[in-house]
C-alpha cells in the first residue's frame, strides 16, 4: 500500500495555519498565547474552545474534543486521515510523496488478520458443535427453557465448547495455527504441568464482537456447578479489553443510530432476550456497572444511554466515574428502575415483558437523581449526624459530579427539603465536594486564559486525582528533563487509567508529543493535545511537580492499605501506615518549601 511519506506529512502540519481551518467554521479571538472561541464541536454560549496556533492544536476544554489541524479537518469534513491530509495538501500547495510501507506493519497487520481469523474459526465451530453434538443438549436445554430461540441464537453466534481439554487446540493447530498463536487470542492457557490446554470447556460460548461483527473475545457460561466460576471471559489480550467492549453492538449499532438512544443490560442472556423481543437497541456491559471506556465508545453514537442495570448493587465509585465521562460529553445516562431479583431476560420470558420493559426505560431517571434517591431512601433522617454523613460523603459528590446547572439546582433543593436544611448548607458541600485543582502550588485560575468559566469546564468533572495527575503530566511537557524522572517515577498504579495512557504516551514521544498524535485513537489524541495546550500556559516548577507526585503517591499508599486491611493482613497494614505518615510529613516540608 502506497502511504504518504512522513516528509511530506510533517510539509503538510507545518504549512497548513491551523488558526486560518478553524476560523472557516468559528470566529477566534486571540488571547495570551491561545485564540479562543466558541466550539464548532458542541453548543455553547461561552467559549470553552482553544487554539495553540504555535503547537498546531486544538481543544475544547467543554467537551473535551481535540487535536491536530489534521484531526479537526477530518472531524468537521467527515474524511478518512488520508483524505484529509490530501485535501490540506491542495489547499496549501504541499506535494504529497507516497511511499512503500514499512514492512514490520505489514506483517503485523497480516498477523493480525491471521489470529482474527482464528477467532472466527473458533467461533464458527462452537456454533456447528451447539445445534450438532450430542454432548450440547444440556445447553439446548437450558437455553430453550430461558425462552431464547433458534434465529435469535444463530444470529449472535452462541455456541457450545466441548469438554475434552484439547479440541480447540488440535482443531486450531490443524487448520495450521501455531499454539502461541492460540495462546496469543486467548482460546488455549498453560496448566500447571506446562502443558497447553483449552481455556473453554463445557461452556455455552457467546462471542463477544466489535461493532464491525469481529469476534475478538468469548464468554464462556458454566453448565455445571462444580466447574467453578459461572462465567470464565478471553483473558485480557492485545487486542481483547473487556473493559471497552459492549456486547451485541454489531447487532445493535443501527437500531441504536435509529433510535437515539442505547439500552445497557447486564448479561449476555438479557441482549438476546431483547433482541429477540425486538428492543433491539439493547447491547451489554458484562458486569454490573458500565465502564469508562463504554461510555466513551457509546458517546460518539448517541447522547442518551439507558442503564437497565442493577445500579444498587453497581459500585457508586464506578457509576460516579460513568457519570463524569457521560458529562463531559454531553451524554445522559438515565437508570431504568428494575424490580429487585429480576433482570431483563427473565422479565421477557414473562407475558406481557416486554411491554413492561418498554414502560420502565421511557420512565428512566437521570443517574444523579436516581442515585441521590438511594440515599435519601437508606438514611436515617432522624439522626443529625447519619444526615451529615450521607450529605458529605454519598450526596455531594454525585451533585459535584454532575456540575453546575438546573438539574443540580433540583436536586439541592430536594436534599435540602428531605434533610430539613437551608439550601445554600447543602450547595456549600456540593461546593467543597468539587475536585479541587491540581495541586496547592497551582494558581486557582487558569493561566491567562479567562476563556474557561469555572463550573462548567470539563476539568470540573474530572476527580482530584485525575486533575492532579494532569497537572503534573503537563509539567513533564513542560519540564522535559524533570519529566523524564517523574515519568519513570510513575506508575500505572498512581495513575487513573487515561493517566496512564497519557504517561505511556509521552515515555514513548519525549521530545515532542504533539507532533505525530496517534490518529486511530481519538480519545488519547484530544487529551495529548489538552495536555500540551495546558503545559504551554499554566506555570511549572520542580517543586509543583515534587508535591503533585507526593500526593499521588499518597493516594497510591491509601489504595495499598485499604486492599491490605480488606485482606486482613494487619501486619502490611501497620508497616504501610507508617510509610503513608512520613510521607504526609514529606508533603507538608514540600508545601511549605514551596
Ligand atoms: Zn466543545
Amino acid at each position: 500500500m502506497a502511504l504518504i511519506s512522513d516528509e511530506s506529512l510533517e510539509r503538510v502540519k507545518q504549512t497548513a495555519d491551523i488558526v486560518e481551518v478553524i476560523s472557516a467554521h468559528t470566529d477566534l479571538r486571540r488571547q495570551g498565547t491561545r485564540w479562543v472561541g466558541l466550539c464548532p464541536f458542541h453548543e455553547e454560549r461561552t467559549p470553552s474552545f482553544s487554539v495553540d496556533a504555535q503547537e498546531k492544536l486544538y481543544h475544547c476544554f467543554g467537551c473535551g474534543v481535540g487535536g491536530d489541524t489534521i484531526k479537526f479537518v477530518e472531524e468537521k469534513e467527515g474524511l478518512g486521515f488520508a483524505e484529509a491530509v490530501e485535501l490540506l495538501a491542495e489547499r496549501y500547495g504541499v506535494e504529497l510523496q507516497r511511499e512503500r510501507e514499512d514492512p514490520r506493519a505489514e506483517a503485523r497487520r497480516q498477523q493480525r488478520r491471521r489470529l482474527g481469523e482464528l477467532l472466527d474459526r473458533t467461533a464458527g465451530f462452537y456454533a456447528s458443535y451447539l445445534w450438532d453434538s450430542k454432548e450440547a443438549g444440556k445447553a439446548r436445554q437450558y437455553l430453550e427453557e430461558r425462552g431464547l430461540g433458534e434465529e435469535v441464537l444463530r444470529a449472535f453466534g452462541v455456541g457450545y465448547a466441548p469438554s475434552a481439554w484439547d479440541k480447540v487446540l488440535l482443531l486450531g493447530q490443524r487448520a495450521g495455527f501455531r499454539v502461541e498463536e492460540l495462546r496469543a487470542v486467548g482460546l488455549a492457557q498453560k496448566g500447571r504441568g506446562g502443558g497447553e490446554y483449552d481455556r473453554f470447556r463445557s461452556r455455552i460460548i457467546f462471542p463477544i464482537r466489535d461493532r464491525r461483527g469481529r469476534t475478538l473475545g468469548f464468554g464462556g457460561r458454566a453448565m455445571r456447578s462444580d466447574q467453578g466460576a459461572k462465567y470464565v471471559n478471553t483473558a485480557e489480550t492485545d487486542f481483547f479489553h473487556k473493559s471497552h467492549m459492549l456486547y451485541g453492538i454489531d447487532l445493535a449499532k443501527e437500531a441504536i443510530a435509529k433510535a437515539g438512544r442505547a439500552v445497557v443490560v447486564e448479561g449476555y442472556t438479557d441482549v438476546l432476550a431483547l433482541h429477540q423481543a425486538g428492543v433491539e437497541e439493547a447491547v451489554g456491559v458484562m458486569g454490573t456497572a458500565i465502564t469508562e471506556e463504554q461510555v466513551a465508545a457509546l458517546s460518539g453514537m448517541v447522547d442518551e444511554v439507558v442503564l437497565a442495570l442493577d445500579a444498587d448493587a453497581a459500585g457508586q465509585e464506578a457509576m460516579l466515574r460513568a457519570q463524569r465521562v457521560a458529562s463531559g460529553r454531553r451524554m445522559r445516562l438515565r437508570v431504568a428502575a428494575m424490580p429487585a431479583g429480576e433482570d431483563p431476560a427473565e422479565m421477557m420470558a414473562a407475558d406481557g415483558g416486554a411491554e413492561r420493559f418498554r414502560t420502565l426505560v421511557t420512565d428512566a431517571v437521570d443517574l444523579p437523581a436516581f442515585q441521590v434517591g438511594l440515599v435519601l431512601e437508606r438514611t436515617d433522617t432522624s439522626s443529625p449526624a447519619e444526615r451529615d454523613r450521607a450529605l458529605e460523603v454519598e450526596i455531594a459528590p454525585i451533585l459535584a459530579g454532575i456540575g453546575e446547572g438546573a438539574t443540580q439546582d433540583d436536586l439541592v433543593r430536594q436534599v435540602a427539603e428531605r434533610f430539613d436544611m437551608d439550601p445554600a448548607t447543602v450547595k456549600g458541600k456540593v461546593v467543597a465536594a468539587r475536585p479541587a485543582s491540581g495541586g496547592s502550588a497551582q494558581p486557582g485560575t487558569r493561566g491567562n486564559g479567562a476563556a474557561v468559566p469555572p463550573g462548567r469546564t470539563r476539568g470540573a468533572a474530572l476527580t482530584s486525582r485525575e486533575r492532579r495527575e494532569r497537572a503534573l503530566l503537563a509539567m513533564c511537557i513542560a519540564l522535559p528533563t524533570e519529566g523524564r524522572e517523574y515519568l519513570s517515577r510513575l506508575s500505572d498504579e498512581h495513575l487513573s487509567s487515561s493517566g496512564a495512557r497519557i504517561a505511556a504516551w509521552l515515555r514513548e514521544h519525549p521530545e515532542d508529543p504533539a507532533s505525530n498524535l496517534p490518529h486511530d485513537d481519538d480519545e488519547l489524541a484530544g487529551l495529548i493535545a489538552e495536555l500540551v495546550i495546558l503545559a504551554h500556559d499554566e506555570p511549572a516548577s520542580a517543586e509543583a511537580m515534587e508535591l503533585n507526585f507526593l500526593l499521588l503517591e499518597q493516594r497510591r499508599l491509601e489504595a495499598e492499605i485499604a486492599a491490605a486491611g480488606e485482606r486482613d493482613d494487619y501486619e502490611r497494614r501497620a508497616t504501610l501506615s507508617r510509610e503513608r505518615a512520613a510521607l504526609v510529613e514529606r508533603i507538608a516540608h514540600t508545601e511549605r518549601v514551596g
